[in-house]
């Protein structure tokens, strides 16, 4: 029997085990976790008090082992990790799924003493200071994640935006949108640069944001400390460099999920995505390559979230103004009120007539034309075969 070792429980780990012990019974798979596995898209149900644990038992059943301890380093000369217990478990082949950890930009003098909200910890931190403000520094997806949980815990949320609201999944009239209609719930917002954090205010532009919490959601930075220690390649000096099948520099080490790059289907260049649906395609990928197949599916950005006050959300592709930072002729099509969702535009390249991105905001879910846009900019189809008649298509 050979070894794999997983480095990381959570989503891409899982995943890369439950695949492991589908198409690779020749080996034996551990896992190494710090922390137990649990939904971490589903914190701020965990907010509320609901369990989000993700139970072991069936994989385990299929001969898995969990290990639980932190990876401090790995030998890759001797082909071992050494955790901090002193424990060192050998391998054949090695996958880091470390994840990644709050950003917190330099710019911001002071942020380092704010709180993220990743872990399971921070949901109970939300639940347990009972706060009457919530300030939050970033407009991402994971920000309106914590302004549901501030309202979820009676707390009003301050959203502190720089630009605007999770400006690389929506067209720029669907963040204003979808501001407006999370204002009508109880959300606020202050449009401003954050220069400063301090004891419990946020400073931007001038003004004085006060709050009880202050939470950082202006992204992620990949927890990337064991690959650097290691020497693995680093891409953008910033995450773990991965070919298109998740290899790393060290071709017995692969990297997944939130801690390495993954390739757009749209461009065909590494990009940096930091969701679960890619973690997941990066888990699949990384255990077809051990089995020995040259294939790799690339992963296309895809999110669907439904937010306070039934608002549906959905991105897939490339936003206009990514698109035309990656060199395409962008034109958009306006598919508001049709079955693409209450306000919807599909972003298209004028040359080549290819779909490239998608996003909508609805007060209903759109359904099954969300996994087929997803489709549309996968194999790419053209504009005239995805428009509704209503627009010009049929
Ligand atoms: C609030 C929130 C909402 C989200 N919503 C969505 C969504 O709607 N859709 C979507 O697709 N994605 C969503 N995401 C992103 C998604 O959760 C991540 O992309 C996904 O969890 C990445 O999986 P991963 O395995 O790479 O990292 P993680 O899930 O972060 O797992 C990494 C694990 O490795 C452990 N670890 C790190 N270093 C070590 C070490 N040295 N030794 C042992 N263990 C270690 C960490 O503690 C962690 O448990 C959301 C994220 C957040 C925070």
């Amino acid at each position: 029997m050979a070894d794999l070792v997983i480095v990381g429980a959570g989503l891409g780990g899982l995943a890369a085990a439950w695949d492991a012990a589908r198409f690779l019974p020749d080996y034996k798979i551990k896992v190494i976790g710090d922390e137990p596995p649990y939904v971490r898209h589903k914190l701020r149900v965990a907010v509320a008090g609901k369990d989000i644990m993700v139970p072991t038992k069936h994989v385990e059943s299929l001969g898995v082992e969990f290990v639980w301890g932190e990876v401090e380093k790995i030998r890759r000369e001797q082909r071992e990790v050494v955790l901090k217990s002193g424990q060192t478990l050998k391998y054949d082949y090695l996958i880091l799924a470390t994840g990644s950890q709050p950003s917190r930009p330099k710019r911001i003098e002071g942020i380092e003493k704010t709180m993220g909200f990743r872990r399971l910890e921070d949901a109970r931190r939300l639940r347990e200071e009972k706060p009457s403000t919530v300030a939050i520094i970033g407009a991402s997806f994971v920000a309106l994640h914590v302004a549901d949980s501030a309202l979820a815990v009676g707390a009003e949320p301050v959203i502190i935006v720089r630009s605007r609201l999770v400006r690389k999944s929506l067209e720029p009239e669907l963040s204003q949108i979808l501001e407006e209609r999370l204002k009508e719930i109880g959300v606020k917002f202050v449009h401003a640069t954050p220069k400063r954090v301090g004891d419990g205010v946020v400073e931007a532009d001038g003004q004085e944001v006060k709050a009880d919490l202050i939470v950082a959601a202006a992204g992620v930075d990949p927890d990337i400390r064991l690959a650097r220690e290691a020497g693995l390649d680093l891409i953008w000096d910033w995450a773990v460099k991965v070919d298109e099948q998740g290899r790393t520099s060290d071709p017995n080490i692969f990297a997944i999920g939130d801690v390495a790059n993954c390739y757009s289907p749209v461009t065909n260049e590494p990009e940096y995505l930091g969701i679960g649906t890619a973690a997941t395609l990066m888990a699949f990928n990384a255990i077809k390559a051990i089995q020995g197949s040259k294939a790799a599916v690339k992963t296309p950005a895809y999110i669907k979230d439904a937010f306070m006050g039934g608002n549906f959300v959905f991105r897939a592709g490339l936003v206009s103004t990514e698109a035309e930072k990656a060199g395409f002729n962008v034109e958009r099509v306006d598919v508001s009120g049709t079955e693409f969702g209450d306000h919807a535009y599909i972003v298209y390249d004028k040359d080549t007539r290819r779909v490239i991105g998608f996003s909508s905001v609805s007060s209903k879910d759109i359904g099954p034309k969300a996994i087929e846009m997803e489709k549309a900019i996968v194999i790419k189809r053209k504009i005239d075969q995805v428009l509704p008649e209503s627009v010009g298509g049929g």
